[in-house]
C-alpha cells in the first residue's frame, strides 16, 4: 500500500523495563538538571540582559517576581520615559528635569521621590545597589514609586507624590 512503510514490531514495555534500569522519574530529574545547568550557563556567558542579570542572577524554573509594578524596575520596560522614549518617540526626561528617567535614576537619585526613599529604604541604599528588590520594606517602597508613576502617566494632571 502506497505510504505504508513496514516498521518493525515496537518493544514491548517489560523488555524496555529489562533494558533500561532506571525510572522514566530519574531521566527527567537528570535532563531537568542538564537543561538548567546549559541556560545557567549561557545566561552567565550572554552579552544581553545584562541589567537584567545583575539583579537576577540565577536562573529558576519557578516565576521570580509577579509583580506588575517590581517588573518593570527589574525589566526598564514600562512607564518609565526612557522606555517610552525607546517605543514610542516620547520625551526620556524626568519631571525633576533629568535628561534620562530610567531605573537607576528613580531609584537611587530623582529627588521628587527622597521621601519614599527615607520612607521605605535603608540608609545605605545606594550600597546594597538594587539589592533592594531583596528587602521587603524597600519592595513596597520600589512597588509605591511604580505605582505612583503609573498613575501619573494615566493623568497627567496629578502630581507625584
Ligand atoms: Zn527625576
Amino acid at each position: 500500500m502506497r505510504g505504508q512503510m513496514n516498521w518493525p514490531n515496537p518493544p514491548l514495555r517489560t523488555e524496555v523495563d529489562h533494558l533500561v534500569s532506571f525510572d522514566a522519574s530519574v531521566i527527567k530529574k537528570l535532563l531537568k538538571k542538564h537543561i538548567l545547568a546549559e541556560w545557567q550557563s549561557k545566561w552567565n556567558a550572554s552579552a544581553k540582559g545584562r541589567e537584567v542579570f545583575s539583579l537576577l542572577p540565577e536562573v529558576r524554573e519557578t516565576r521570580t517576581l509577579g509583580n506588575f509594578f517590581l517588573n518593570q524596575l527589574y525589566t526598564g520596560h514600562g512607564t518609565l520615559a526612557v522606555y517610552q522614549a525607546r517605543f514610542f518617540g516620547r520625551n526620556s526626561s524626568c519631571q525633576c528635569g533629568h535628561p534620562q528617567e530610567d531605573r537607576l535614576h528613580i531609584v537611587y537619585d530623582c529627588p521628587l521621590w527622597n521621601d519614599t526613599r527615607k520612607k521605605h529604604f535603608p540608609k545605605d541604599h545606594k550600597n546594597v545597589a538594587l539589592g533592594l528588590l531583596a528587602n521587603k520594606i524597600s519592595k513596597s517602597g520600589l512597588e509605591h514609586i511604580m505605582r505612583q508613576k503609573l498613575q501619573t502617566a494615566l493623568s497627567p494632571s496629578k502630581g507625584e507624590n
